[in-house]
């Protein structure tokens, strides 16, 4: 099996790296990550300057290059380019977590969902803690998912895998739980300071504040010390727009938008 492993933390992260030597033992690896830190790029990816793939030395890999681009860029040069295609894509191990909203932000998890987009199965994985992360844990996890899925794949077209662990040492982790998305806002706090030729600048920063962290949520699974496990589509279409919204379609209708036709 040809694994394609990438990330958002940058290609010599250690949650990579954790990731490499626990997947090794599972089958043959390919590492396509990006040069540098692109956490929270979500799933961009890049139209207006070229690509660059440039060769890195990781043990464990059969190959391993470093991209210029986003971890969703990674993916698509491992999908279309001459590189043999991966039978999986496997996201991180990220320091941090992404749970509820979060996915919507994360390089980590957009670089699975180009790989669902792809049709290939995939998984993103994060460790909830951004410092003393132990990523052992997860990657042993990881390993042993990856083996067990790789005969049939149990998820629908287009619907991959998103995987946060608690960071606790192996013994104390619990078994995975299936969850959905709970919400995670932020505080949205932005600093406004100055440089030292006195202009101004921003940086956003903030805390969590868990609005649905209820049952079944991948929060509360994690916060419970138990490994979430959330199935993700791509479609975010929202619920109540077709039929609990017929006075505003009707009134749409009566604009005649469209000269009469
Ligand atoms: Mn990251």
């Amino acid at each position: 099996m040809r694994l394609l492993l990438t990330n958002d933390d940058g290609v010599h992260a250690e949650g990579l790296r954790a990731l490499v030597r626990a997947l090794a033992e599972v089958g043959e690896v390919l590492v396509i990550a990006p040069e540098r830190q692109q956490s929270a790029t979500g799933h961009a990816i890049t139209l207006h300057k070229p690509l660059r793939l440039e060769p890195v030395h990781m043990d464990g890999t059969v190959a391993a290059y470093a991209s210029n681009g986003t971890p969703a860029d990674c993916v698509i040069l491992a999908s279309l380019g001459d590189l043999p295609q991966p039978d999986m894509v496997v996201s991180g191990i990220n320091a941090g977590a992404n749970l509820g909203e979060e996915v919507l932000y994360s390089g980590t998890v957009s670089a699975a969902m180009e790989g669902a987009l792809q049709g290939i199965p995939s998984l993103s994985v994060s460790v909830c803690a951004y410092n003393a992360v132990i990523y052992e844990a997860a990657a042993g996890f990881v390993a042993r998912l990856v083996g067990a899925v790789s005969e049939c794949w149990p998820l629908p077209p287009d619907t991959f895998f998103n995987i946060n662990v608690p960071n606790v040492p192996i013994a104390d982790l619990k078994p995975p739980r299936l969850t959905r998305l709970g919400r995670r806002k932020y505080s949205n706090v932005l600093n406004k300071r100055e440089d030292p030729r006195g202009r101004p600048y921003y940086w956003f920063s903030g805390s969590p504040i868990e609005s649905d962290c209820g049952e079944g949520t991948d929060i509360q699974a994690v916060q419970e010390g138990h490994i979430s496990i959330t199935p993700v589509h791509f479609d975010l279409t929202g619920d109540l727009g077709h039929d609990q919204l017929p006075g505003f379609m009707s009134g749409l209708e009566k604009m005649d938008f469209c000269g009469g036709k």
